[in-house]
């Protein structure tokens, strides 16, 4: 495994890199929601990129980018199987003349892009930047930043980005919460009224299978069993199209459902896709 820091060298080094390469963007601070990806794009390519950056232009001015946790080290041994960890600086992503954007319209300003605005222009942004720099053949997301997958298809749609996206299932703790570096600002009170997240997915899931069609319906029963948590504050709780992201009256099949959830100071997400 070798570190690249400069996207001169990642550009050469990726001229020599057996295809078809598999590629994995995360911001770091790693954990098996992370490895998850990197196990299957390391299983499905003879060559894999994985890329640590912490993109400052997806945080929102009062959101955590000084706090978002790091450790490199821990973070480096864990990418052993890698060929290439790409780890840039801000200023090779982003030098001072920068100023060229990718914007997503209607699927990026619901849900998330609704509560943080700009965050999928960053997003989708700088995961052009990375397509352009590593061009992987296939890059591997999870399914735990459903809308992110949502954009980043969409981008490579519309844009004819010559890539496969992978998106890959949500990886939990024991109890059901999603693994998340976030999770790490969680005191001992707030990680156990974290997992009300997971409990109210799994009651529309219950709702659903038992014929509930009516999205309001689980949309509240959501909310009402999140309200019990005193830790707990709703952004949103949605049922929608995986799709457009649009909010459904009737829920059908594929159904997104996912929830955005302060715990004190905390912003988690998570959703299922109902069977
Ligand atoms: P992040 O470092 O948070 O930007 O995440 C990097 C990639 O890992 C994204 O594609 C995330 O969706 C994915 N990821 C984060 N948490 C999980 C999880 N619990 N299970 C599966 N994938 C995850």
């Amino acid at each position: 495994m070798k570190v690249v820091t400069t996207i001169a060298e990642m550009r050469k080094i990726r001229a020599s890199l057996k295809p078809p390469l598999g590629f994995v963007p995360t911001m770091g601070y790693l954990h098996q929601g992370h490895l998850s990806l990197v196990k299957k794009a390391r299983a499905e390519n003879p060559s894999l990129v994985v890329s640590i950056f912490v993109n400052p232009t997806q945080f929102g001015p009062r959101e955590d980018f000084k706090q978002y946790p790091h450790d490199t080290e821990h973070d480096l041994a864990l990418l052993e199987k890698a060929d290439i960890v790409f780890m840039p600086t801000a200023d090779e992503i982003y030098p001072p003349a920068f100023s060229s954007w990718v914007g997503v319209g209607k699927v990026s300003e619901r849900l998330e892009g609704a509560c943080r605005p700009g965050h999928f222009r960053g997003v989708a942004t700088v995961v052009a930047e990375l397509f352009n720099i590593v061009q992987p053949t296939r890059a591997y997301f999870g399914q735990k930043d459903a809308q992110q997958a949502v954009v980043i298809k969409k981008i490579v749609a519309d844009l004819n980005m010559n890539l496969e996206v992978v998106v890959l299932p949500t990886v939990r703790e024991p109890d059901g919460l999603a693994m998340s570096s976030r999770n790490s600002y969680l005191n001992h009170k707030q990680r156990q009224a974290a997992v009300v997240l997971y409990q109210a997915l799994c009651l529309a899931q219950k709702l659903w299978s038992q014929g509930e069609k009516d999205a309001q319906i689980i949309r509240q029963q959501m909310t009402n069993l999140i309200q019990k948590e005193p830790l707990a504050k709703i952004d949103y709780a949605s049922v929608a199209d995986p799709q457009t992201l649009e909010e459904l009256d009737r829920v059908e099949a594929g159904a997104l459902v996912s929830l955005a959830v302060k715990i004190g100071k905390v912003r988690l997400i998570d959703n299922v896709v109902l069977e």
